[in-house]
């Protein structure tokens, strides 16, 4: 059967692109489909204008560890609007980029939102298109619960378009975006209160790196409450917000933002017209090949919900393209060693097991630790340490975790994420040459283990 496309992409984000580009410059007869924004979530509600607002935020401690040399500064004066509208246009220009890179490789891009007709047609602002296969790389929504009053709080698609910045915001979760975006709104000052219903956030990173952040926030003044969950949320007449915790106590505040995880975005995809099958989360079930359970359908990205990272869903969607039309370069993704960093201020960089995991996976661990005051704070009052922290396999000397807290800590991680991805082994890392005077080269002068 002749189809209109070798590959019918839905979704322009990260993986679709990604997925589009390679396998039309394969020689593939491509179209994507978009209905929101080239170049998805990362580009325009993810990574990209949050990384703007994190540098953003970072100048406040810029400008108060200036004083320790020499710098005497005017009072400074912080307005959201023009951040904001310099971010519109940074990422303007990036959707610009996005339209040239599809255009430019020979895909034909669809705007407007695509249905699956059957397992081999799409349909699009009332038109039908075949394919040989289709591609879903249709990512991940915000997930807000089911709380009475959940229509007065936001989630992160609406954080990076607020008219004004909040005087007083409550970040509720413990993940990824509720640690970036409490630093976020700290630094640039609102009065920020992060809720987690837990006992210590960010779970699944390593203990020490956990317990260093909250130390770190604490004494940064960002205001945490664990075991804390919000049963209700009620508008008062002034506009403001009164929440009340499953506790009992209420708290005032002018913005709740909710940061507690992200769904499959499924809605109105016409699933239920193949034989496309959920996992028990609710994300697309896949083989190891992206294949879902109707074989001309293929499933990459946030949408499969294994690990929602940009560089993630970039590397399937390169693997899709690659083993549709040029399976001799065909890779798979190796999930092992994902290196990755949360932009909190100070940033976590986070490479391989955590002390936990590799105790909990038999393995004999030796941990190093170190702590100390970055040089660059010597001559300010800040009080802030850094966190480095080894956890290497005592029986074969292989170093299985690198963990960081401190600035740049996503910087030098990727590259200590190399090292381990080859099987660097402690004593790869001791007889590598330090770089001085930095913070990294810590990495390489911990010689003394804390734990065995
Ligand atoms: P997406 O990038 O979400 O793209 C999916 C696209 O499909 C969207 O453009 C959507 O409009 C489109 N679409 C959906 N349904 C249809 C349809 N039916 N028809 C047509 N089009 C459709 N990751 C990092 O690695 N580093 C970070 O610092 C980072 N920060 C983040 C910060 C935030 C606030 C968020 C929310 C995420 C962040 N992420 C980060 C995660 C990262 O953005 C995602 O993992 C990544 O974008 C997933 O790519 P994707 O291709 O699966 O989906
Ligand atoms: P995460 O899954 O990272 O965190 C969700 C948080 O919300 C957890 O602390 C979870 O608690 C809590 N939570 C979940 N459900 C509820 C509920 N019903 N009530 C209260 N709390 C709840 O999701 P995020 O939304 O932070 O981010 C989504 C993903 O996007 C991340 O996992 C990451 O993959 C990606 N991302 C990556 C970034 C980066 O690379 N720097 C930045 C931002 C996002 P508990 O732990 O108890 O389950």
């Amino acid at each position: 059967m002749a189809y209109d496309f070798d590959l019918y992409v839905i979704g322009a984000g990260s993986g679709g692109v990604r997925s589009a580009r390679f396998a039309a410059g394969f020689g593939a007869k491509v179209a994507v489909a978009e209905s929101r924004y080239l170049g998805g979530t990362c580009v325009n509600v993810g990574c990209v204008p949050k990384k703007l607002l994190v540098y953003g935020a970072h100048f406040a401690e810029d400008f108060e560890q200036s004083a320790g040399f020499g710098w005497t500064l005017g009072e400074a004066d912080f307005d959201w609007a023009t951040l904001i509208a310099n971010k519109d246009r940074e990422i303007n220009r990036l959707n610009g980029i996005y339209r040239n890179l599809l255009v430019n490789s020979g895909v034909t891009l669809h705007e407007g939102h695509a249905r699956l007709i059957d397992p081999h047609q799409v349909e699009i602002n009332g038109q039908r298109y075949s394919a040989r296969h289709i591609l879903i790389a249709t990512g991940g929504w915000p997930q807000i619960p089911d709380i009475p009053g959940r229509e007065h709080a936001i989630s992160s698609n609406e954080a990076f378009f607020l008219k004004a910045l909040p005087k007083r915001i409550l970040v509720v979760g413990g993940g990824y975006i509720a640690v970036e975006f409490a630093g976020i709104f700290h630094g640039l000052g609102a009065d920020t209160k992060l809720l987690y219903r837990g006992e210590l956030f960010l779970r699944g990173f390593d203990g020490a790196v956990r317990k260093h952040l909250q130390e770190e926030l604490t004494k940064r003044g960002l205001d945490l409450q664990f075991n804390a969950d919000i049963e209700r949320i009620e508008k008062q007449a002034d506009g403001s917000l009164k929440v009340t915790l499953k506790d009992g106590r209420e708290l005032a505040t002018d913005c709740v933002f909710y940061a507690t995880g992200r769904r499959p975005m499924l809605d109105n995809l016409g699933l239920e017209n193949t034989g496309v099958k959920l996992d028990k989360r609710g994300f697309i079930e896949v083989d190891e090949q992206y294949q879902s359970a109707e074989p001309s359908i293929l499933a990459i990205g946030d949408v499969i919900g294994r690990v929602q990272l940009t560089p993630v869903a970039l590397a399937e969607g390169m693997a899709v393209a690659r083993r549709l039309f040029k399976p001799e370069q065909y890779r798979p993704v190796d999930y092992n060693m994902i290196p990755t960093a949360v932009f909190s201020l100070p940033n976590i960089g986070t490479v391989g097991l955590t002390e936990e995991q590799a105790r909990e996976a038999g393995h004999k661990v030796q941990i190093f630790e170190s702590r100390f005051r970055p040089m660059k704070l010597t001559l300010t009052e800040c009080q802030e340490r850094t966190l480095m922290k080894l956890v290497v396999d005592a029986e074969t000397d292989k170093v299985l975790g690198c963990h960081m807290v401190g600035p740049d800590a996503g910087e030098i991680v990727q590259g200590l994420a190399i090292a381990l991805k080859a099987g660097a082994t402690k004593r790869d890392f001791d007889e590598t040459i330090g770089v001085h005077p930095t913070a990294a080269e810590e990495f390489v002068t911990m010689r003394t283990p804390v734990a065995g």
